[in-house]
């Protein structure tokens, strides 16, 4: 199973318009270090799984046919603006997953398209193909959901943006998953009272919390990477900072 980053921003991106900071203008030299809307492909066989759809241009990266499905967390412009390209085109209907939200976002629900909106409920398993999704409640100010996602061979990955720690159900569900890597909302630098969105330290508790094997930061703002230039904090030993275009194989279960 195969996870690629497309986007690993917190809302704005990087560069922030407007803003002059020092990992703004290293990302406006340097487009490696700019961060898309939050966003990564699961692939496993036939089976390819977008997880948000904040990108702006999903109409012109994935054509027709090529996606198995959507998977919502929640209905944040910055994680569904790519889907009002998509909704007018033509082909065979895209399954949408997301949490029970009775507003979405914008007209998305009154006016779907060719999206086939389909809910995702906490800790009912679904079926994309050759992978198993749970989906685990997060606490942030929309409804919002992670996923647990399991592979043929016993391959797992947590998906776990937007969030501000987790509800001890979700971490004690991940706690008993067995041996899994995870993407986690990191969207702060250390703050004393972070709102919404882990901050450094939140994100590294998470990863605590749960057990993962190892743990990418996602969610990235401008604010975390200047911090990160300018204090050069070591992260915990199993912990890496995602990048756009960042790509994983998560081993089969038991190698
Ligand atoms: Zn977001
Ligand atoms: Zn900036
Ligand atoms: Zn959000």
């Amino acid at each position: 199973m195969r996870v690629t980053f497309l986007g690993t921003g917190a809302a704005g991106g990087v560069p922030l318009y407007g803003c002059n900071c020092k990992a703004c203008a290293r990302a406006a030299r340097d487009p490696r270090h700019a961060r898309l809307p939050c966003s990564a492909l699961v692939e496993s066989a036939d089976t390819r799984v977008l997880l948000d759809a904040g990108l702006m241009d999903l109409h012109e990266r994935f054509p027709p046919g090529f996606l198995s499905a959507i998977v919502l967390t929640h209905y944040h412009p910055d994680h569904v603006q790519g889907l009002f390209h998509l909704r007018w085109g033509k082909g065979e209907p895209l399954p949408v997953y997301g949490p029970p939200d009775s507003e979405g976002c914008a007209d998305l629900f009154k006016h779907p398209g060719l999206l086939a909106f389909r809910q995702a409920r906490k800790f009912e398993v679904f079926e994309v193909g050759a992978l198993r999704l749970t989906p685990l409640p997060l606490v942030h100010s929309k409804p919002t959901l992670g996923y647990a996602i399991e592979g043929p061979r016993g391959q797992r990955f947590a998906y776990l943006t937007d969030t501000l720690g987790l509800p001890p159900k979700s971490a004690a569900f991940l706690r008993g998953w067995g041996a899994f890597d995870m993407a986690i909302d990191c969207s702060y630098p250390p703050q004393p009272a972070p709102r919404n969105h882990n901050d450094w330290l939140a994100a590294h508790q998470c990863v605590a919390a749960t057990g993962a094997r190892s743990a990418w930061f996602t969610h990235l703002s401008h604010a975390v990477d200047a911090w990160l230039l300018e204090e050069r904090p070591s992260p915990a030993a199993n912990v890496r900072l995602a990048s756009d275009g960042t790509r994983i194989d998560i081993p089969d279960a038991g190698s």
